[in-house]
């Protein structure tokens, strides 16, 4: 009560511009002791920020950050509609704090059929504010000072600052590209990790191990053996595996992605993350789920009801209509998980010849949204900054977005600050994208391979 009435007679003097109160506000702002807590040192910067604004200011056609352009699919915002005008009111209130029981009782149906065992929706699955929150909690309920957290490189860039803030220390083991002797375009398959510098990683030190499978930045699904070169480690050492899916669905070329928890020994260590953004392209709803075992989910839980507590009711109830649908066409052509797939199938594959016919050699993606091409036969088109340390991809993808009005991301905003300067010669696209923007990113691209044609 003091306070309020103490800022509204600040606020009053102000407005009458009187010195009086100038004076005492000014001396109430002025704070000599250091504001900032000392997790977030060194973890302020974010890759994002910059290149979201570049985009805005700069691009005609925007494949850098990772969202479709296309709408979702109808059958998902009917559902939206239906809750949001339908009859029950109740559906504008809180929900149950773990998950709305109609949204956790169809993902534990649905995880029950691919992973092939028993799940209470009540304790084996949550609801979180999209896979970002999931992860946010894992980091937060399992790991502890002075733990050690394993990380693939490249990854996505949000897990070692979550893994900082929770005290733990990142540790990296980077995937080795391995180029094809055939001349031919190399896959993201092609990346690999190294079995004994992988298992040099592993000591008492490590509480876990990172996996993100179909994984963002370069498009890699892990195959069952190297699954299984984890999960062997994962167990040798007692180490949980934190198993960001989200693009669990987007898998191309017929292969299969296999999920880490199925393999024996791996299902009470690991938790799988999941996003109804990325499964639905929703991205701005902001729906994402943990399945795993109840004496994990229970810390997850822990955090979740201390931090966020609640998620969007109706945003999960049209999720779980969804997912009810896609229970039902379950690997039939209509399903949605059937679809989107080929979709985007077609879409890489357009991206492909666009960036292969201007000498940009892609890295042909296995599965999610993203195609990463290596562009190092540009280096005479961007312009040597002196005395600058800043690495090529970055100059090169400023320099696309400003003189071309295309965006992308470079590949090494995904590597430790250790290893980034190693991955310099690439550039990550997104291709989930409506036809026409992708034709207006090849429109780009073709002009500018005449341009060097001419030049
Ligand atoms: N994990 C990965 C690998 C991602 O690419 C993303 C989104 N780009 C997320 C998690 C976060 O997903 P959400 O939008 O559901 O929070």
């Amino acid at each position: 009560m003091l306070r309020r009435a103490g800022q509204s007679l600040c606020h009053f003097l102000l407005e009458k511009n009187s010195g009086a109160g100038r004076s005492w506000c000014s001396r109430e702002a002025k704070m000599s002791r250091p504001v900032q807590a000392r997790r977030l040192e060194g973890i302020d910067k974010n890759i994002w920020v910059e290149f979201v604004k570049l985009a805005a200011t700069y691009s005609k056609v925007n494949l850098g950050q990772g969202f479709p352009d296309f709408p979702a699919p109808e059958f998902l915002t009917e559902a939206f509609s239906r809750a949001l005008g339908g009859g029950n009111h109740m559906l504008h209130q809180y929900t149950r704090a773990f998950g709305h029981p109609p949204l956790v009782k169809v993902l534990a149906q649905f995880f029950e059929k691919l992973l092939g065992r028993d799940l209470d929706p009540m304790t084996n699955v949550m609801v979180t504010v999209g896979a970002y929150q999931a992860l946010f909690c894992c980091f937060q309920a399992l790991v502890d000072e002075g733990d050690e957290v394993i990380i693939i490189e490249p990854f996505f860039d949000c897990y070692e600052p979550m893994v900082k803030m929770a005290g733990g220390t990142p540790v990296f083991v980077p995937l080795r590209p391995n180029p094809p002797k055939d001349g031919k375009l190399m896959s993201s398959a092609d990346w690999q990790l190294d079995p004994a510098e992988l298992a040099s990683k592993f000591s008492e030190r490590t509480k876990a191990i990172v996996l993100n499978s179909p994984n963002n930045p370069l498009g890699k699904v892990f195959s069952r053996e190297e699954l299984g070169l984890i999960a062997g480690l994962c167990v040798k050492h007692d180490v949980l595996c934190i198993s960001d899916e989200v693009y669990e669905w987007l898998v191309y070329d017929g292969k299969q992605h296999i999920r880490i928890a199925s393999l024996q020994g791996m299902w009470e260590r690991t938790v799988i993350i999941g996003s109804a953004g990325k499964t639905f392209s929703a991205t701005g709803w902001k729906v994402g789920w943990v399945v795993g075992p109840d004496r994990l989910l229970k810390h997850l839980r822990t955090v979740h009801q201390n931090s966020v507590y609640h998620c969007a009711t109706i945003a999960q109830e049209a999720v779980a209509q969804g997912f009810q649908r896609e229970l039902m066409l379950y690997g039939k052509p209509e399903s949605y998980f059937v679809q989107l797939p080929k979709e985007l199938q077609q879409k890489r594959d357009w991206l492909v010849r666009s960036l292969d016919g201007v000498g940009m050699k892609p890295i042909i993606p296995e599965g999610t949204y993203f195609l990463v091409a290596d562009i190092s036969q540009f280096k005479s088109d961007v312009p040597d900054v002196p005395n600058s340390d800043e690495p090529y991809d970055h100059r090169f993808a400023k320099w696309m977005v400003k003189n071309k009005g295309l965006a992308a991301i470079p590949l090494s905003a995904f590597y430790s600050e250790a290893h980034k300067n190693s991955y310099t010669n690439f550039i990550r696209f997104c291709f989930a994208k409506e036809e026409a923007t992708l034709k207006a990113a090849n429109d780009i691209l073709q002009k500018w391979k005449q341009e060097k044609t001419s030049s």
